[in-house]
Parts: structure tokens; sequence; C-alpha cells
């Protein structure tokens, strides 16, 4: 044990070693005597519990794989193969190439972001995405925030704090991660009023709840889970009448903010923002990474004049965008101007893909499983598009089944490996969906699924 530890070169030494000296320029000094200290502390542990000294290039390896772990980012890539569109958990809407590209742009250099090129001041950082999504929408004015839950927060403190806000008790909802439409409603200083039951609510549940200290009308879109059977609900329209004859605002929380009409796709129809600016509502508001497909972004589109107070209002300076985000949500809705959302943004690319290639795709995949005698299948399932929308609609796919024995180490290998890959377990398989795979990761999810089927071999 003494000779083995007398074999253990010192710090000094090993800073010496070429691979060293070259792990020293790419990380810098301090990791890696960092790392050097640490790998033969725990080869000293090792060694006195009666292993043997590992060889120079064992030791090497070793110290360059701490490195590499020390600066490895904590939020890595990964490859969904859930089949669940807009993922919440893995970073909801993969970005377009245009958007990534002007997203980078803007990072890069400097901007006009505050500059007012023609009049050479001042200028404002809100006035950018407006225009397009004015046309887009129909509103009269615009506004973009950090996310939707910040833009709710700032429409009701800014126009309802310290008075009523009706709301049906059909959509007091909770989105994922505890976002409660009434606990966001407490912070801004508004008081709940609930009217109607769970499943019903009408417009004389509005009207006898409306007094002197109403304020608004909030609808909430239950973007998360449906209600079926014996329900009903006051549709935009009419609520927006009835706000109207009171003299009160009519606010719409449409959560994913359709443009496109996802009833094209064999889905439900999903409430449009154009449909809510039609109807009447004076002010909408709306995610920029859920349907819409760009950065995250809470978008609000409206009246002028009330577009106007949110902007001077003391909290938008605290839920302000910055230029990366304008520029990309800017990138992401000229998609849509220019009629190839469908083609250029990948949620909807997603969507829209034609189940035969989605079948290629897994029939490839299973074939290249199948030359290293992995058991793989093709087999029927359904995507989902996730993200706070289209509860309980899926979309049909073609899913890559792996039977093993144990499927969720098997999931845990696929989580553990680089990249990570994410599936599910359904019927004691694990589940591949090409579907939510970006084009040009099959290859790739080919190896992972190799290497992750070896290792679970071997460990269980
Ligand atoms: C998702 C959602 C929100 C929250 O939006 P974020 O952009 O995640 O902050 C708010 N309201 C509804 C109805 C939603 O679906």
């Amino acid at each position: 044990m003494q000779t083995e530890l007398r074999k253990l070169p010192s710090v000094d030494r090993l800073l010496q070693e070429q691979p060293v000296q070259t792990l020293s320029r790419e990380y810098g000094h301090s990791l890696v005597v960092e790392a050097i200290r640490v790998t033969l502390d725990d080869l000293r542990w090792r060694i006195l519990a009666g292993a043997d000294c590992p060889s120079q290039a064992e030791l090497l390896a070793e110290i360059g794989g701490r490195v590499a772990a020390s600066t490895r980012p904590t939020l890595q890539p990964l490859i969904n193969a859930t089949g669940v569109i807009i993922h919440t958990n893995l970073g909801r809407a993969p970005l377009s190439d245009a958007t990534l590209a002007a997203m980078q742009e803007a990072g890069t250099g400097y901007s006009n972001l505050e500059f007012d090129l023609a009049q050479g001041e001042r200028g404002s950082r809100y006035d950018h995405a407006e225009e397009l999504l004015r046309r887009l929408t129909g509103a009269e004015a615009a506004l973009l925030v950090n996310n939707n839950a910040g833009a709710l927060l700032l429409i009701l403190t800014a126009l309802a704090r310290g008075r009523e806000v009706v709301i049906s008790r059909g959509q007091l909802v909770e989105i994922g991660g505890g976002f409660r439409i009434p606990d966001v409603m407490a912070q801004s200083g508004a008081r709940l009023i609930e009217v109607g039951t769970t499943n019903r609510t009408y417009r004389r549940d509005y009207e006898t709840a409306i007094t002197e200290a109403t304020a608004l009308l909030l609808r909430v879109h239950s973007s998360n889970f449906r209600i079926v059977g014996f329900t009903h609900q006051v549709e935009s329209g009419e609520l927006v009448e009835l706000a109207r004859e009171c003299k009160l605002e009519m606010v719409d929380d449409l959560g994913s903010g359709a443009l496109l009409d996802t009833a094209a796709f064999g889905l439900a129809h999903e409430p449009m923002v154009q449909e809510s600016v039609a109807a009447g509502a004076d002010l909408v508001c709306f995610s920029g990474d859920k349907l819409l497909g760009g950065p995250q972004a809470g978008i609000i589109v409206g009246k002028k004049a009330l577009v106007e107070r949110l902007k001077q209002h003391p909290l938008v300076r605290a839920l302000r965008v910055d230029k990366t985000t304008i520029a990309g949500v800017q990138a992401n809705l000229l998609h849509y101007l220019k009629g190839e959302a469908l083609r250029e943004i990948p949620v909807w690319r997603m969507i829209a893909m034609p189940l035969p290639e989605i079948e290629a795709r897994a029939a490839r995949l299973a074939a290249q499983l199948a030359e290293v005698g992995i058991q793989a299948e093709v087999a029927e399932g359904f995507s989902t598009v996730g993200g706070g929308s289209l509860p309980g609609e899926t979309l049909p796919t073609r899913l890559v089944a792996l039977r093993v024995n144990s499927p969720d180490a098997l999931a845990r290998s696929l989580r553990l490996g680089q990249p990570a890959v994410v599936g599910r377990i359904e019927g004691g398989r694990l589940l591949l969906d090409l579907r939510t795979v970006l084009p040009g990761q099959d290859e790739v999810l080919g190896r992972c699924a190799k290497r992750a089927l070896v290792t679970t071999d071997k460990h269980g």
C-alpha cells in the first residue's frame, strides 16, 4: 500500500506533463491545479482501500475528465423524444434559425434598443415589436414583458389594484410550476371575486357580482385541463358586451396565444389571439414560448390607452425584456407575417409533421438498432402539444419501442448520456417519439440509444 502511494506523482510533476499543459491552456491554470488535487486526494483514499495506483495515462484521463466536468454548464442541450412538443420542463419552444440569428446579432453588438435613429434621441425598447404585433393580431397597441405570468401581474396591478376583478370559478387555474391565478391576483393587490361554479358560469353570475368596486372582468383560458359534460362558460364576445355596458374592461389571458388555427391539424381549436382582439377584448395576454413558438416572453395586445397605462407603470421596469428577446420575438413573428410559420417555426413544424415522415424516421432508427441486435419495433402512438395548450388532444405518431427488462434503468442511462435523451415509459416499454426529435438529431439519437442499451445490459 505504501509503495502504491509512493507511486503517485506530485502536483508539480503532473503540471510539467504535456497533456496537462494543454489542459491549462484550454481551461486556465487554477481549474487544472484544483482538478489534480482532487484527483490525487481521491486516489489516495482508493489506494488506502486496497486499489492499485493507476497508470500515468489513466491518471491524466481522470484529471482531464474532472476539469471538463467542473466547467460543464448545468444547463445542457438534450434530445426530446417524449412526443410532448411544448415541454415546459425541457425548455418549451425550440427556436427557428432566423430567430436564433437575430438574437445572436442583437447580443453581439450595440443596437438602437432605446435610441431613435431618426431624431437622434432617446427611444423606447417597447416600440420594437409593436408594429408587427399590431399587424398580426389587429390590436391597436402591444407591449412585450418577461413572460405571461408577468404580463398578467402587470395588467392586474396597473388596472385593478385595490379594486375587484370578477372571474369564473372554472377559470381559477394552476399552471405548472405553482403559478396560480388567485396567487397572482393576491400579489397584484386586486380582490378576486369568484363567480359561478366549477363547471357552469353564466352572464348573470358576472352581472350580480359587478359593483362600484369592480375594475375588470377577467377570462383565463383553461389551458391545461378540460371540464367535460355539463358545462358552460361565457364566451369572450359576451363578456366584452357586458364589460361595455358596465363601463369596465375585459381582459383575456389566453395562455398559449395561437396565431394559427390548430384545428387544421386534427386538433381542437385553440383560441386565437386575433379572435380575442376581434371579439373586443380590451387587453389580451399570452406567452411567447408556447404555441407562438418563440423566445420566452409575455405579450400584451389591446387598446392603446390601456397599453399606455401599462407602459407608464413602475412594474414594467421589473418585467422588462432583454434586447436579445426583443430581437428573437420580432424574428419569430416575422415568420407569421411571411406566411412561413409552418415551415420555419419548430413547434409548428412538429405539429404539422406528416405521419409518413415520422414513420420513415422511426423505421430507420429501429433498423439502425436492429443492426446491432437490439430489439426495437415501430409502434403506433400519440404525441401531445403540451405547454398548457390543447389538454387531452393528441396527434397520431409512430414510436420506436424498446422492450427491455428494466425500462426505468434504460430511461436513466438515456438521461445520463451525452447528450441526454428523454423518452417515455408505457406498458413496460421505453418509447421514443421522433416527432419532437429535431431534424439532424436522428443519428445521434441512434448512437445514444445503442450506448444506453449496452450500459443497461451490463449493469442491470
Ligand atoms: C402558461 C400560462 C400562463 C403563464 O405564462 P408564462 O409565460 O409561463 O409565464 C398564464 N396563464 C395561462 C392561462 C397560461 O396557460
